[in-house]
C-alpha cells in the first residue's frame, strides 16, 4: 500500500467502437458467446444483453475455446454504475492472457488501491505508467500486445513474457516484462506451459461489462 500511485491522466470521452481489422479473430461482437466456455469447460454463464457481455458474479471465469500465443488484443470494458465497494472490491475483473497473466480490470477512477493492483496493472507486479481510467459506467478500451514466454526443453525460462498496454489510447505498459504467473501477495514464478492457451476473463464477483473483443495472432519468430 506504500508504493506511490501512478499520476492520473484524463483520457478524453468514451467513444463508440470501430470495426476490427480484416485479419482479426472476433471473440465477441455483441451477439453471443460462441467463442467462449466456462473455465471448467462447460457453457459460459455470463449474460449477453444489448450488445455487451456482463460477468454473472460467482459463475466463474470464462475463456476462449481457442488458444493463443503472441497476440494483439482489443477489448472494451465498463465498471458497474453506480459504483459499489472500494479498493479491490470495486469493479474488479481481469484479462488473463494464456489463463495465467493478468492485466487488471478495476474501477480505479477516484478510487485507491495498491499501485500494482489498479486498472491496467500487470497484477501484483507492475503498476500502469499512469492512471487513465474513465468513470464507472463509461466504456474503456484496452489494446494489448502480448508476447508469450519461451521455455527451453528442460523447462527453464528462455524469454519472459512481455506486454504493452494502451488504456483508453494512453500507453500504460511499455513492453513490460512479466515475471511469472499472476499470484497475490507473493513473488511470481514461471512454470512451463503450452505455446497456445485460452484468453480468460475473470469473475471477481462484480458485474463488469465487456464488448468489442477481437484478437490478432502475431507471427511468431523463435
Ligand atoms: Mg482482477
Amino acid at each position: 500500500m506504500d508504493r506511490p500511485r501512478p499520476p492520473v491522466v484524463e483520457p478524453g470521452p468514451e467513444r463508440p467502437p470501430v470495426p476490427p481489422p480484416s485479419d482479426a479473430v472476433v471473440l465477441f461482437d455483441g451477439k453471443d458467446l460462441q467463442q467462449w466456455q466456462a473455465e471448467n469447460g462447460g457453457a459460459a454463464k455470463w449474460v449477453v444483453r444489448d450488445g455487451y457481455l456482463e460477468v454473472a458474479p460467482h459463475t466463474g471465469a470464462i475463456q476462449t475455446k481457442r488458444g493463443f500465443g503472441d497476440v494483439q488484443l482489443h477489448l472494451e470494458w465498463a465498471a458497474p454504475l453506480p459504483a459499489a465497494g472500494e479498493g479491490q472490491d470495486r469493479g474488479n475483473s481481469g484479462v488473463f492472457l494464456m489463463t495465467r497473466y493478468e492485466v487488471q480490470v478495476l474501477d480505479s477512477y477516484h478510487s485507491d488501491t495498491y499501485a500494482d493492483g489498479q486498472a491496467a496493472a500487470v497484477y501484483g507486479q507492475t503498476p500502469p505508467l499512469v492512471n487513465a481510467c474513465r468513470p464507472p459506467g463509461q466504456w474503456q478500451t484496452y489494446d494489448i500486445i502480448f508476447h508469450r514466454p519461451r521455455f527451453a526443453s528442460d523447462g527453464a525460462v528462455r524469454d519472459s513474457a512481455r506486454v504493452t498496454v494502451l488504456h483508453n489510447g494512453v500507453l500504460v505498459q511499455d513492453n513490460t516484462i512479466i515475471t511469472g504467473w499472476t499470484v497475490h501477495g507473493q513473488r511470481a514464478h514461471y512454470a512451463p506451459h503450452a505455446d497456445r492457451l485460452p484468453l480468460q476473463l475473470q469473475d471477481h464477483g462484480h458485474p463488469v461489462r465487456y464488448r468489442d473483443i477481437w484478437i490478432r495472432e502475431l507471427r511468431e519468430h523463435e
